[in-house]
C-alpha cells in the first residue's frame, strides 16, 4: 500500500523479489498436497532454502550467511506467507530466525562451526526447548534439570509444544542447573538427536501449522559433553528473555502480512460473489467490514515497522515489542474471523483457503507468549 516504507532498500526489495518468485514457484503449488498429508519433505525444502541463500541470511559469510541486517529477516517473514502453509513457514522460520540465532549470538566457535554452516545449508534442522507441561508462560517455574557430573551434564525431564520436535537434528534445550535459583539457575544446552535418553515421546495433533512437526520431547539420563553447554551457566533466562524480541517482531509481522492477503482475497471474493442481484462488496456492510480490517492492519504494519526501526537503531523498545505482538496478533485472528464470514459457507470449506488461514493465525496470540503476558509487560513496564 503506497510508497515503500523508508525501512526497506533496494537490497531488500531484491530479497523480496527473489523469495517470493522461489515460493511461488516451488513452495506454494505444493501446499494443498502438503497440508492433506499433514507433513511437507522437509529435507528437501530446508535443502532448497538453503541452496538459494535463504537460510541464515544474517549470519557472517563465513557461516554461509550474506551478513544480510535484521530487516531482511523482516522481508523474510513477510513473505513465508506465500507458501500458503503456516506450518512450512514456522517450521523453516523457527530453523533459520530463532534456533540459528541463538548458536551465532552464544555458541563457541566449535558450535558455530557444527551447527551454523550446515544449517544455513538446509542440512541440519534445529528446534527450541523451553516449554514444559508444567511450565508455559512461566519458564521460571520449568523442572527439566541437568547436572555436573565431571566433564559432561547429565540432564533429565521433559518438554512440549516444541516446532520441528520431531525433526530437528538438534534441540537448544532449557534446563535447570540451579534448582533452587528459580529463573536465575536455567542454561542452554544443544543436545543432539540420537543421544541417549533423548527421545521423541509423540508427535502433537494441531488445529492449525498443520504441515509442521510438533513434539513432545523426553529427557532420560541424557548425558551430554560440558562443551554442549550454550552460552555461560545459569545465563539461559536472560538469553530466552532477549531473544524474545526478535521472536516476537517475527510473529508480529508474519500475522500483518497474513492478514493483509486474506484482505486481498475477501475483498476479490466480494467483488465477485453475486447476492440480491449485486456484489456483496455493494453493500455497505461488507465495504464498511473491509475499511475497519485494513485501518486495523495499517495500523499493526505502521507499529510494526516504527519498532523493527528502533530496534534496528538499538532504542529501548520493549515495550513498544509487546505492544507489537499483542496488538499485530490479535489483529489477525480479529481478521481471519471477519474474512470466513465474507465468505459465507465457503469460507468454512476446506477447499478454500480462508480456514487455513484462520488456523493457521489462531496460534500467534498464543505462542512466543500469549497476548495475557504481553499485556503483563507492556502493563509492569509502563508502570514501574
Ligand atoms: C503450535 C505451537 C508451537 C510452539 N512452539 C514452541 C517451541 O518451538 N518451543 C517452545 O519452547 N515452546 C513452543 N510453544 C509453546 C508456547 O510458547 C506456549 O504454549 C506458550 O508460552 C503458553 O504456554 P502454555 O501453553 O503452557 O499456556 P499457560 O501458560 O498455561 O497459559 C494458559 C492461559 O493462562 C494465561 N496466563 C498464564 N499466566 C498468566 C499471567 N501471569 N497472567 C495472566 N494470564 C496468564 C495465558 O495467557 C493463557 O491464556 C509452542 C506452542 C504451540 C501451540
Amino acid at each position: 500500500m503506497g510508497k515503500r516504507h523508508p525501512i526497506f532498500t533496494d537490497e531488500h526489495e531484491m530479497l523480496r523479489d527473489a523469495l517470493r518468485n522461489f515460493i511461488a514457484r516451488e513452495i506454494a503449488p505444493h501446499a494443498d498436497e502438503w497440508e492433506d498429508q499433514g507433513s511437507f519433505p522437509h529435507r528437501k525444502v530446508f535443502r532448497r532454502f538453503g541452496e538459494l541463500g535463504f537460510l541464515g541470511i544474517n549470519l557472517p559469510q563465513k557461516y554461509g550467511g550474506s551478513e544480510a541486517d535484521f530487516v531482511a529477516t523482516v522481508v523474510f517473514a513477510e513473505e513465508m506467507v506465500g507458501c500458503n502453509s503456516g506450518g512450512v513457514a514456522a517450521s523453516i522460520g523457527l530453523h533459520t530466525n530463532i534456533a540459528l540465532p541463538y548458536i551465532a549470538d552464544s555458541g563457541t566457535e566449535q558450535q558455530k562451526q557444527k551447527y551454523l554452516i550446515p544449517g544455513t545449508r538446509g542440512e541440519l534442522i534445529g528446534s527450541l526447548g523451553v516449554t514444559e507441561p508444567g511450565a508455559g508462560s512461566d519458564v521460571a517455574s520449568m523442572r527439566t534439570y541437568a547436572v555436573r557430573d565431571g566433564d559432561s551434564y547429565v540432564i533429565n525431564g521433559s518438554k512440549i509444544f516444541i516446532t520441528n520436535g520431531g525433526i530437528a537434528d538438534y534441540v537448544i534445550l532449557a534446563a535447570k542447573t540451579n534448582r533452587e535459583a528459580g529463573h536465575a539457575g536455567i542454561s542452554l544446552f544443544v543436545v543432539d538427536k540420537g543421544t541417549p535418553g533423548f527421545t521423541v515421546s509423540r508427535d502433537l495433533d494441531k488445529l492449525g501449522w498443520r504441515t509442521c512437526n510438533t513434539a513432545e520431547l523426553a529427557f532420560e539420563d541424557v548425558r551430554v559433553p560440558r562443551h554442549a553447554m550454550l552460552g555461560e551457566e545459569n545465563q539461559g533466562f536472560y538469553n530466552i528473555m532477549a531473544h524474545f524480541q526478535q521472536e516476537r517482531l517475527y510473529l508480529a509481522i508474519g500475522s500483518v502480512s497474513a492478514a493483509q492477503k486474506a484482505l486481498e482475497l475477501a475483498s476479490a471474493y466480494a467483488k465477485e460473489r453475486v447476492q440480491f442481484g449485486r456484489p456483496i462488496a455493494k453493500f455497505q456492510v461488507t465495504r464498511h467490514k473491509i475499511a475497519d480490517m485494513a485501518t486495523d492492519i495499517e495500523a499493526a504494519r505502521q507499529l510494526v515497522y516504527n519498532t523493527i526501526r528502533m530496534y534496528v537503531e538499538q532504542e529501548d523498545c520493549q515495550v513498544q515489542v509487546a505492544m507489537c505482538k499483542l496488538f499485530a496478533c490479535e489483529m489477525a485472528t480479529r481478521v481471519m474471523n471477519e474474512v470466513i464470514q465474507i465468505f459465507g459457507g465457503y469460507g468454512y470449506m476446506m477447499e478454500y483457503p480462508a480456514q487455513r488461514m484462520w488456523r493457521d493465525a489462531r496460534i500467534n496470540t498464543i505462542g512466543g507468549g500469549t497476548s495475557e503476558i504481553q499485556r503483563e509487560i507492556i502493563g509492569r513496564l509502563l508502570l514501574q
